[in-house]
This record gives C-alpha cells, sequence and structure tokens, in this order.
C-alpha cells in the first residue's frame, strides 16, 4: 500500500531511539523528509544518519529539549531547511518526550507534577498550537501524540504519567473534532509493553520497590502480557506512519492502545 506520503514534511520528537526513532525511520521509508528532536546530540546525529542511509530522504537532526520553548522554537524553525520547506510549516507532528519517573505519589511535590505536566502534556499542547493552524490552511495534516496505555490502565507507580497524558486525551479528545472538518487529524497511540530503554528504567525502578532484580521484573512483565512477549518499535512505527497515511483520513480523535491485547476489556 502506498501511504500517500511522499515529500511530506514532519517533525518526530523524542527521536533519537525507541519509539519516536521508529516512527521516523517508518515515515522516512514512507518518503517523508523528517524533522528529528532530542536532547542527545550524538545519538541524534547517529539515528539521522541511520535514516539517511535507509531512506536517502532529508532528514535534520535538532539536538534540544522539546519541553522548553526555546526547543520547540529550534524544532519549529528547522522546517525551513527541508527541502520546499517553511520555518513552522508541518504536516506531520509525532509529539513525544521521555515518560516522568516511577515513585511514590507521597514524594511528588508541586515542581515534580510541573515538570510531568509539561513534558507530557504542555509540550504537545504547544507542538499542535504551533501547527494546526498551518495544516487546517492547506486542508491536510496529521498529528500523533505517543502517550501510554496508563491512560486506560492506570499503575499506582506511574501516577505522573497517568495525571499528565490524562490532561493531553482529554485535551486532544475536544480540539480533534474542531480540526476534522479542514483535513486534520489528532490521534493519540498508547504503548503497552515496548522493548525500549524506556521500558528497561521501568523495571530498575519496580525492581527497587519490590525486592527483585530488573530481570525478575522483566520477566514477570513479559509475561503479564497477553501475547508473552514485548511489542518492538518497528511494530510500533508502522502504526503510526499508517496513522499519517492518506488513507487514515478518516480516523480521527482516537486513542489507539497497542499493547498486543493485553488490556483486558471487550473493547
Ligand atoms: P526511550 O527509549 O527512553 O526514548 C525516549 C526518546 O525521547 C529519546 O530519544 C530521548 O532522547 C528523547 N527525549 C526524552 N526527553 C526529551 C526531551 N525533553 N526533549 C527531546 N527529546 C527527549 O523511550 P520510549 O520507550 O521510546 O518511550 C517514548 C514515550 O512513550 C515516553 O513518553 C514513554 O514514557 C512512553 N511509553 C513507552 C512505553 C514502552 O513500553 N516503551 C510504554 C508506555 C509509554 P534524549 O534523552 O537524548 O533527549
Amino acid at each position: 500500500m502506498n501511504f500517500g506520503l511522499e515529500g511530506k514534511h514532519a517533525l518526530v520528537c523524542g527521536a533519537s531511539k525507541g519509539l519516536g526513532l521508529a516512527c521516523a525511520r517508518a515515515l522516512a521509508a514512507e518518503g517523508v523528509d523528517v524533522v528529528l528532536v532530542a536532547r542527545g546530540a550524538d545519538a541524534l546525529e547517529q539515528a539521522a544518519s541511520q535514516i539517511r542511509n535507509e531512506t536517502s530522504r532529508t532528514v535534520i537532526a535538532v539536538p534540544a529539549d522539546i519541553t522548553t520553548p526555546d526547543g520547540r522554537a529550534s524544532a519549529l524553525s528547522s522546517a525551513a531547511h527541508l527541502p520546499g520547506g517553511t520555518a513552522g510549516r508541518f504536516d506531520i507532528v509525532v509529539t513525544n518526550a521521555g515518560g516522568p519517573a516511577a515513585g511514590n505519589f507521597r514524594e511528588w511535590d508541586l515542581d515534580t507534577w510541573g515538570r510531568a505536566l509539561n513534558a507530557n502534556m504542555l509540550t504537545a499542547i504547544e507542538l499542535i498550537r504551533a501547527t494546526v493552524d498551518g495544516m487546517i490552511e492547506r486542508r491536510w495534516g496529521r498529528i500523533v501524540n505517543i502517550t501510554s496505555s496508563t491512560v486506560k490502565a492506570p499503575s499506582s507507580i506511574l501516577g505522573l504519567s497517568n495525571g499528565a497524558r490524562c490532561g493531553l486525551t482529554g485535551f486532544v479528545a475536544g480540539v480533534a473534532r474542531e480540526v476534522a472538518p479542514h483535513g486534520v487529524t489528532i490521534n493519540n497511540i498508547l504503548p503497552g509493553s515496548f522493548d525500549t530503554d524506556r521500558l528497561q528504567s521501568n523495571f530498575r525502578a519496580v525492581s527497587n520497590m519490590t525486592n527483585s532484580t530488573p530481570e525478575e521484573a522483566r520477566e514477570a512483565r513479559r509475561l503479564s502480557t497477553a501475547p508473552q512477549r514485548f511489542g518492538s518499535p518497528d511494530e510500533f512505527g508502522a502504526v503510526c506512519a499508517f496513522l499519517c497515511s492518506v488513507q487514515a483520513g478518516y480516523i480521527n480523535a482516537q486513542n489507539l492502545l497497542l499493547d498486543g491485547g493485553t488490556f483486558p476489556g471487550s473493547f
């Protein structure tokens, strides 16, 4: 299937590894020119050159903290360096930043909450605010927010994630309907357990809290998934690219749970 994305411009955040990188690779494989953002410059440049080698698309690496106004300004202005690009103009935006730390809510003060809300709710809203009106004018756009299965199935040790991402989910539910008449869609993908560094860091947190080793925590989590395995980032990236495709134009305002069927609900 041809996704109809040749020559589109995408901003992919949190893209030096894990799920963000997988989204960027899948989009570039569909002919999209991409701007990648992450804080660590070396890993980011390595990711960018990997995608250039795989696809020969234009890939721009912007080392920046996407949770800061300056970081977002650098990311948005870099669209000018894409072929035929204009600063601030993207057809596709994938919002993503590192998830907040796991822990006990009794230890989280307002500053801790402020950082989580900024990273996992307000940053995505700011990126939507900066790009969606251009998409509306051009009558085509795709925004995909990487959230978490904790939106649907909260985890007590991931309270910061549960709270911040539910806030984003509520916001998106409203604005996605407003932009729908203009050929723009906004959807959230909710990862369950994908084999990335983030998942590994959760196992370390669980092992500290439960007197087990990270390996034991990993195995217990694997066995708790319906398919008895973790998802691969490539599986995630492919779904993201599909949601951005022309064929997915009628999928809007959805929360797509990618957990291999682990959530025990009928729908
Ligand atoms: P990951 O492997 O740790 O990758 C995170 C990426 O985001 C890295 O490229 C990181 O690079 C970048 N990043 C982090 N903070 C950033 C910031 N402030 N500004 C710009 N880039 C930033 O994580 P992942 O597994 O891909 O997870 C992606 C998102 O999905 C996270 O929010 C995570 O909580 C959520 N999630 C993941 C799973 C899972 O199973 N993997 C499940 C539920 C939810 P730098 O550190 O160099 O900036």
